[in-house]
C-alpha cells in the first residue's frame, strides 16, 4: 500500500468558465490557468502521481507546452490513470476536499463523482468528494481563488 497527497489552487477571474471535477459549473467567474484550470483534477493527479512516486502533474504536462493550452483536465486524469495501470498500481480509495467560498458545490457533487470515477473506472464507493468554504477568510474566502486537496491510497496489483 502507498499513499499520496495533492494540492492545487487557481485564481478566479472573469471571462473564464468554471470547471471543477470535470464538470462545467455556472458561475460569474472561472479559474485562470494554462489548461482548463480544474483544481480538483489537478490535485487528484498529483495525489495519484505522488503515491506512485512518479513526480507531479507539472513534469508530465508542462504548462509551457502549447499542446496543453486550454485542454480539458480530463485528459490529464486519463493519462495519469494509464501510467498507474501500466506500472501495476490499482487505486484503493480517493478522498477530495474542495475549498471554495462560492458557488455552492453540493448540487454538482454527484456529477463530479460520476465523471471522475468513470474516467478512472473506479467503483463509486472508492471516491469521496467534500466541499467547504473558507468562512470568508483569505484569498479563497474573498472569492479570489478556489483550491482543492486530494489524498489517495494505491496498491500494487499482484500478478
Ligand atoms: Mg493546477
Amino acid at each position: 500500500m502507498r499513499v499520496g497527497m495533492g494540492y492545487d489552487i487557481h485564481r478566479l477571474v472573469a471571462g473564464r468558465k468554471l470547471v471543477l471535477g470535470g464538470i462545467t459549473i455556472p458561475f460569474e467567474k472561472g479559474l485562470l490557468g494554462h489548461s482548463d484550470a480544474d483544481v480538483v483534477i489537478h490535485a487528484l493527479c498529483d495525489a495519484l502521481l505522488g503515491a506512485a512516486c512518479m513526480g507531479d502533474i507539472g513534469t508530465h504536462f508542462p504548462d509551457t507546452d502549447a499542446q496543453y493550452k486550454d485542454i480539458s483536465s480530463d485528459f490529464f486524469l486519463r493519462r495519469v490513470n494509464e501510467l498507474l495501470l501500466n506500472n501495476n498500481f490499482a487505486i484503493e480509495n480517493i478522498d477530495i476536499t474542495i475549498l471554495a467560498q462560492a458557488p455552492k458545490l453540493l448540487p454538482y457533487r454527484e456529477a463530479m463523482h460520476q465523471k471522475m470515477s468513470q474516467i478512472l473506472a473506479l467503483a463509486s464507493n472508492r471516491l469521496n468528494i467534500k466541499a467547504t468554504t473558507a468562512e470568508g477568510l483569505g484569498a479563497i474566502g474573498s472569492h479570489e481563488a478556489i483550491a482543492a486537496m486530494a489524498i489517495t491510497q494505491i496498491s500494487t496489483i499482484q500478478k
